[in-house]
């Protein structure tokens, strides 16, 4: 999105404006990214002029969210939202505002989240327009509300997790009467629907900092409030040594172990309710289950690695997730262990994770099994025994389902 396409756009957007006699400017995150020397993620216009006026000035546009604001202009291969400048008013129930009226730049400004995230760019004089202290919160690497911070969190309590998430995206410390806001607001962030925290979540656990974001978090308060089962002091512990950051990863560090008394399998069913209590999507709930049982289990049995089947091992591999796997895994294991899985899975070929099975159901139906529980039982044996490299023809595994017919 925020290619050279959609910032070139941005330009030609804030050129238009102009000539029509309007204020605009770029705005918010876009403008504190290129202040801190990373490429944006998306371009956005804030200007003076109404939605209305915006839509009669461009072809191709989306007014969508032109109630609260927003208009979408529509480019080439790309899109920008161009917003009024606007002020937010009587917010309901710490979530969104009911009303807005538009205004202009400054309190435009104002009425954002954090200094570094209050501020305007002039793309053609290469110029910050900084009503908030941005600049210097930015050099400083401070999170800061604009404004009394007791009253920004109380108008928007999703703003407490926001803190939390840049914090530990950019590396910055929270501002000290913004911390103390948090902290005894924290409560309130159990108002805010579970779909948009768990999205902050996983961007915190994505991030950088994810050990440090949630140790905050659990520092502030407000983990205490989301995952009232996590031990953030552990879970920023085991969050340090995870080498790798992805959803599925950060969220089964976070939610593995959660009671060492407990066996492998709840342990996975827990994390598992705790993922779809945050309406994850079913992928991710099904991966951060699998990881937290499957390191569990190893974790449990002691594994000695060099005494694991090939057909566990390879279990392992088809998994979808054995680079956050040997992540997980390192969290908890000595290094040794994890050196030892890593060169058994290498030495697994592609094609032999998982194989086509050399007999099916109708196969036995012709040897004389009738369907039921007892068949699903000998295919799945047969089938470990392939997966074990102890069955290799059609031939071996008849002989192997003779055998286990008579011995079972
Ligand atoms: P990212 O790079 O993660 O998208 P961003 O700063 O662009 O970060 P957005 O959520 O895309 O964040 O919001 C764009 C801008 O809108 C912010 O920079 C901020 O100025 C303002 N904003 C967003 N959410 C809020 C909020 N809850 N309260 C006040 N201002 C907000
Ligand atoms: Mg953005």
């Amino acid at each position: 999105m925020g290619g050279h396409k959609q910032r070139d756009f941005a330009k030609q957007i804030v050129r238009r404006l102009r000539i029509a006699g309007y204020q605009a400017f770029w705005a918010g995150g876009c403008v504190r990214d290129m202040l801190r020397g990373v490429r944006p993620k998306d371009y956005d216009v804030a200007t003076s002029a109404k939605p209305m006026e915006v839509k009669n000035l461009f072809r191709r546009t989306l007014m969508v969210g032109a109630k609260f604001g927003v208009v979408i202009v529509l480019g080439p291969g790309t899109q920008v939202e161009v917003a009024t400048f606007r002020r937010d008013l009587a917010y309901k129930d710490g979530r969104r505002p009911e009303r807005i009226i538009y205004s202009d730049a400054e309190h435009d400004a104002l009425r954002r989240d954090f200094t570094i995230n209050g501020m305007f760019y002039d793309p053609f004089e290469d110029k910050v327009i900084d009503y908030v202290g941005g600049e210097v919160d930015l050099r400083r690497k401070v999170i800061r509300s604009i404004g009394p911070p007791q009253h920004r969190f109380a108008e928007d309590h999703l703003r407490m997790l926001r803190a939390i998430r840049f914090a530990c995206s950019f590396g910055f410390a929270l501002e000290d009467s913004t911390a103390r806001a948090i902290s005894d607001q924290a409560q309130k962030i159990k108002r805010i629907s579970v779909e948009r925290i768990a999205d902050e979540l996983l961007t915190i656990l994505k991030s950088p900092g994810r050990a440090g974001g949630i140790r905050l978090a659990g520092e502030l308060g407000l983990l205490k409030v989301i995952l009232p089962e996590v031990d953030y002091s552990c879970a920023a512990q085991r969050l340090a040594q995870l080498s790798g950051a992805s959803a599925p990863a950060g969220l089964a560090c976070l939610l593995y172990g959660l009671d060492q008394t407990y066996q492998p399998k709840q342990s996975g069913d827990r994390a598992k309710a705790i993922a779809r209590r945050l309406k994850l999507s079913n992928e991710l709930v099904d991966q951060t289950a699998w990881l937290t049982e499957t390191v569990r289990g190893l974790v449990a049995d002691q594994a000695d690695i060099e005494q694991i089947s090939l057909a566990r091992l390879k279990r392992m591999l088809a998994g979808g997730v054995f680079r956050e796997l040997l992540w997980l895994y390192n969290t908890v294991a000595p290094d040794r262990a994890c050196r030892q899985l890593r060169q058994r899975c290498r030495q697994i070929a592609p094609e032999a994770i998982s194989p086509a099975p050399l007999i099916n159901g109708k196969d036995l139906l012709v040897m004389g099994l009738r369907s039921g529980p007892r068949m699903g039982k000998c295919l799945a044996a047969v089938y470990e025994a392939q997966l074990n490299e102890l069955v290799k023809t059609k031939a071996q595994a008849r002989k192997f389902v003779r055998h286990w017919l008579d011995s079972t």
